[in-house]
C-alpha cells in the first residue's frame, strides 16, 4: 500500500531549482538563494562561521534572545564583536547602529534579527540598511520571524544575507530554510580560510556543487518532505497573494492589541510601531500561572508563557501562519479573559474592530 507521505519519487533537480526560484520571488531578490536542508539555525550558523574569522569586527544587534546566540558564534569564529544591546520591548534605531559604526570604523560585519517572536519586537530594517552600507559591513538578516509577517526586501535594503525559516508566517515546517547570499557576501566567504567547506554547515559548498555547477545534479538527497512541504506552502501564499498575508499578519496583531487592553492587559512591547505581526506579547503578573488557565480553558489557543528571567512575567501570542485570523486571535483572547477572571466580551469586540480597521 502507498502512503501520501512514503514512497516518493525522488525529488529532482529541477523540482528543487523550482522551489528555490520560489524562494527567491517571495524574498523579491535578484540573489543566490540556497535552501537548506534544516532549521533555519543552520543557515544562521553557516553565514556567521563563513562570514567571521579572526581579525574581523561584528556589530552583533542584540534586540531579543537569537542574538545572544550570533555574539556567541561571532566569538567562537574569533571575531571582535561589538554588542549594541537594547532593551526587548523595544527596537533598535538605525541612529543606534549609525553612532556604534561610527565609534568603530573595523566594524566589517552586522548581525540583525529583523522580527524577534520570542520577545514580540521588530527592527527598522529599512533604516539601518542605508547605515549598514554606507559603512560598507557586511549585512545578515534573521528574517525567519518576518518573513510573511511583514514587508522584507533584501534587495532594496541593501542585506547581503537574509535568512528564513518555513516554520512561523509561512506556516510551513521547521526543518527547511533558506537565505539570500549577494555576490559581495560570497566573495568575503571565498577569502576567509576559516569559512566551513566540506561542512553540512558550508554555503560555499553549495555555490560550488550546485550554483556553479549550473543546478544539474543536488550534492545529496534532499530532505523531500520538508522541500515539498516548502513547495506547498509558496504555492498558498502566492494563491492567497503576499501582501494579503502579511497584512492578515499585521490585523492579528492589532486586534491582539486591542483586545488585550480591554483586558486590562498591557503590551509588552510598549510602541505599536515596534510590535511584531508575527507574535503579540503582553505584561501579565504570573506568566505561567495565566498561560496554564488560560489553556486548561481552551487547549488549542496558541499562548505560551515567555522563557528566561526578563520574560517571567510575559504571555506570547502566536499568531502565525494560520492563526493570524479573526477567530483564533478572539479565542486566545477569550481563554486570556477566563485565565483573569474577566468578561471576554469588550476584548473580542475591540479585536473585531481592530481586524477590520487594519484591514481597510
Ligand atoms: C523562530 C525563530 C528562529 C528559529 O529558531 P527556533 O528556535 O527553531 O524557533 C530563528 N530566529 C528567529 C528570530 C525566530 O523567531
Amino acid at each position: 500500500m502507498t502512503h501520501p507521505l512514503l514512497d516518493l519519487p525522488p525529488l529532482t533537480a529541477e523540482r528543487f531549482a523550482s522551489i528555490e526560484r520560489g524562494v527567491a520571488d517571495l524574498l523579491a531578490t535578484r540573489q543566490d538563494v540556497v535552501i537548506t536542508q534544516g532549521e533555519a539555525l543552520l543557515p544562521l550558523e553557516g553565514c556567521i562561521r563563513s562570514g567571521a574569522r579572526p581579525g574581523s569586527t561584528a556589530l552583533n544587534v542584540v534586540t531579543g534572545p537569537y542574538g545572544t546566540t550570533f555574539g556567541n558564534w561571532l566569538r567562537d569564529c574569533g571575531a571582535a564583536v561589538v554588542d549594541l544591546e537594547v532593551p526587548f520591548d523595544t527596537a533598535v534605531t538605525a541612529g543606534q547602529v549609525a553612532r556604534a559604526l561610527a565609534e568603530h570604523p573595523e566594524i566589517d560585519f552586522v548581525s540583525l534579527v529583523h522580527a524577534e517572536a520570542a520577545t514580540g519586537n521588530t527592527n527598522p530594517v529599512a533604516e539601518i540598511g542605508e547605515a549598514v552600507r554606507a559603512h560598507g559591513a557586511l549585512f545578515m538578516l534573521d528574517a525567519v520571524a518576518s518573513v510573511g509577517a511583514e514587508p522584507l526586501l533584501p534587495d532594496a535594503w541593501g542585506v547581503d544575507l537574509c535568512v528564513i525559516g518555513a516554520q512561523k508566517a509561512m506556516g510551513g515546517p521547521a526543518g527547511v530554510s533558506a537565505v539570500s547570499v549577494s555576490e559581495r557576501a560570497w566573495d568575503r566567504f571565498a577569502e576567509n580560510p576559516a569559512a566551513p567547506r566540506r561542512s553540512y554547515l558550508s554555503l560555499l559548498d553549495w555555490k560550488e556543487r550546485w550554483i556553479d555547477a549550473g543546478r544539474k545534479a543536488l550534492p545529496h538527497a534532499p530532505a523531500q518532505l520538508e522541500m515539498l512541504a516548502l513547495e506547498a506552502c509558496l504555492g498558498r501564499i502566492a494563491h492567497e497573494g503576499l501582501s494579503s498575508v502579511t497584512a492578515r499578519h499585521a490585523a492579528a496583531a492589532a486586534a491582539t492589541r486591542a483586545g488585550a487592553a480591554e483586558l486590562g492587559v498591557a503590551p509588552y512591547v510598549g510602541r505599536a510601531a515596534e510590535a511584531a505581526p508575527v507574535a503579540t506579547t503582553l505584561r501579565v503578573a504570573d506568566a505561567s500561572l495565566v498561560v496554564a488557565k488560560a489553556l486548561a480553558a481552551d487547549p488549542a489557543v496558541p499562548v505560551a508563557a515567555g522563557g528566561g528571567a526578563p520574560t517571567r512575567e510575559m504571555v506570547r501570542v502566536n499568531h502565525y501562519g494560520t492563526a493570524a485570523s479573526l477567530p483564533v486571535v478572539e479565542a486566545a483572547l477569550t481563554a486570556l479573559a477566563t485565565a483573569l477572571g474577566a468578561e471576554p466580551a469588550a476584548a473580542v469586540a475591540a479585536a473585531g474592530t481592530a481586524w477590520t480597521a487594519t484591514l481597510g
